[in-house]
């Protein structure tokens, strides 16, 4: 069998968790099984439709580097991948369900369609939706009114008692009594546009679609697609209803929880390659031990097999952790790319962006904090201190414990001496051996000798590795800044 699934997004929002598990998921799949992953804008809801989400959706994939095979921007043998230039042909199949009778007209007016709910809400009527008024109308009296001009939609006869059968590749056997699906669901609507169900059975039956993968809120509209396969005398793909995704509370994941949407995700400096790592987590598992993968590993393991059934936790903290572990994969020119826009934005180089000197500094700078980043937007506010010089603190804060401000003088004194052998080391190694000697020959702590002189360098008692910074700063630099804090205690 060819596998074909595709990513069917109405472009009514921005991307989301939710959405990308749904796309990310399909595309796995399809690669696993060397089958095909489409893109279909299912774009019939024109009032919510924005051209910033259709963008915001290329942009999104385009970041996260999923690629599908055929959509709307690469054309393919179902074209066009656009719902809303598609309309002819629901018209086309709505007009055959309803030639042999297993759609009709309905002529209600919404005035209609309101009374019945006031008078069922009146009645406390556990009734719901369309009462079948039209559907006993004889097909040629109805077909004529509607040739006549009478505003109409089209609905399709759902089977009255009796159940429909269907099989979930995740929850198994469905059956769900026909009396409570959706009482003859509208797919033609009153302007002649076809509603969400009609055209995504149509679609998923044109573009031969083998597999539908998507989120478990859609599994109630299930029932009432099968009918509509077999109605059209269809096979029915193989459905498989995601589980849900939540938030730590156990609801459905919304903003409530923070960000949702990809864009927040990235302007926070997620990397593509953790949130991939992390969504594929999201409802499925792969191999014991193992918590890094790549597109590519993940495309190699997936299987509907390795599905869980239970919801799936959207945790924050888990996602930094990947975040976190991802950019230690990066090499300090690649993370230093992806860091700068941040740096810039925050104001660390001059308006025309960083010069060639201060560029290099930054790459330098991205050893001494890659291991202390969980997201890109940290970077600037750590290594600030390499680009101007750093606000100093209180004197309490150049103060070892137990010591007073006369010691900690004294110790920035000496620090200071010690400044230009340890930004000439040749690295750390040999700058802690000298450090070490220094501080047993002066019979001083290491920690009370370093710490006026981090604080004096970086501004902070905490800081990225001293002896690191020294060596990116240069002895003259560094010179400075220890005169400098000596003049500000002496203040
Ligand atoms: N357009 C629907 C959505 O927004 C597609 C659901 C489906 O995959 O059938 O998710
Ligand atoms: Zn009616």
């Amino acid at each position: 069998m060819k596998i074909r699934d595709r990513y069917a997004p109405s472009p009514t929002g921005l991307q989301h968790i939710g959405g990308v598990r749904t796309a990310l998921f399909n595309y796995l799949f399809a690669r696993s099984q060397g089958g095909k992953f489409i893109l279909r804008l299912e774009d019939t809801d024109r009032t919510r439709y924005d051209q910033v989400y259709e963008q915001n959706l290329y942009d999104t994939f385009a970041w996260l580097g999923i690629q599908w095979d055929e959509g709307p921007d690469r054309d393919g043998p179902s074209a066009p991948y656009v719902q809303s230039g598609r309309t002819a042909l629901y018209r086309q199949y709505a007009g055959e369900l309803a030639n042999r009778g297993l759609a009709y007209y309905c002529f209600c007016t919404s005035g209609r369609l309101e009374q019945i709910r006031i008078e069922r809400e009146a009645a406390h009527s556990g009734d719901t939706g369309y009462d079948r008024h039209c559907r006993g109308i004889p097909p040629e009296e109805a077909a004529a009114r509607a040739a006549a001009g009478e505003a109409h939609t089209l609905r399709l006869k759902i089977p009255l008692g009796g159940t429909t059968r269907f099989r979930d590749r995740l929850l198994g056997e469905i059956e769900w009594k026909n009396d409570d699906i959706n009482p003859d669901p509208v797919l033609l609507k009153s302007d002649g546009f076809p509603t969400y169900h009609l055209a995504n059975v149509v679609d998923d039956h044109l573009m031969e679609i083998s597999h539908v993968l998507r989120a478990q809120e859609w599994l109630s509209s299930t029932p009432l697609h099968v009918i509509m396969y077999r109605s059209f005398g269809w096979t029915p793909p193989e459905f498989c209803h995601l589980p849900m995704v939540m938030g730590q509370d156990g609801k459905k994941l919304s903003k409530r929880h923070g960000a949702t949407s990809i864009d927040e995700f990235r302007r926070q400096g997620c990397l593509a390659e953790a949130l991939i790592n992390y969504v594929a987590l999201l409802g499925a598992s792969y191999e014991e031990g193992k918590d890094i993968y790549t597109l590519r590993e993940l495309a190699e393991r997936f299987s509907l097999d390795k599905l869980n059934k239970a919801p799936a936790i959207f945790d924050y903290k888990k996602l930094e952790w990947y975040n976190g572990q991802h950019i230690r994969l990066k090499s300090d020119e690649e993370l230093a790319d992806l860091c700068l826009p941040y740096a810039s934005d925050a104001g660390l180089f001059g308006a025309a962006g960083p010069s060639a000197e201060q560029r290099l500094i930054f790459v330098k700078a991205m050893a001494l904090i890659r291991e202390r980043l969980s997201f890109l937007s940290e970077a600037p506010e750590k290594i600030a201190y390499l680009f101007r010089e750093p606000e100093l603190p209180a004197a309490e804060e150049f103060i070892p414990k137990k010591a007073d401000l006369a010691r900690a003088v004294g110790l920035l004194r000496l620090g200071g001496k010690l400044a230009r052998p340890l930004a000439e080391a040749a690295d750390d190694e040999a700058a802690e051996i000298f450090i070490k000697e220094q501080a047993e020959k002066n019979a001083v702590k290491l920690g009370e000798l370093l710490m006026p002189l981090r604080v004096a360098v970086t501004g902070a008692r905490v800081s990225p590795p001293l002896f690191g910074s020294l060596r990116i700063l240069g002895a003259e630099k560094a010179l400075e800044r220890v005169e400098r804090a000596l003049e500000h205690l002496s203040r």
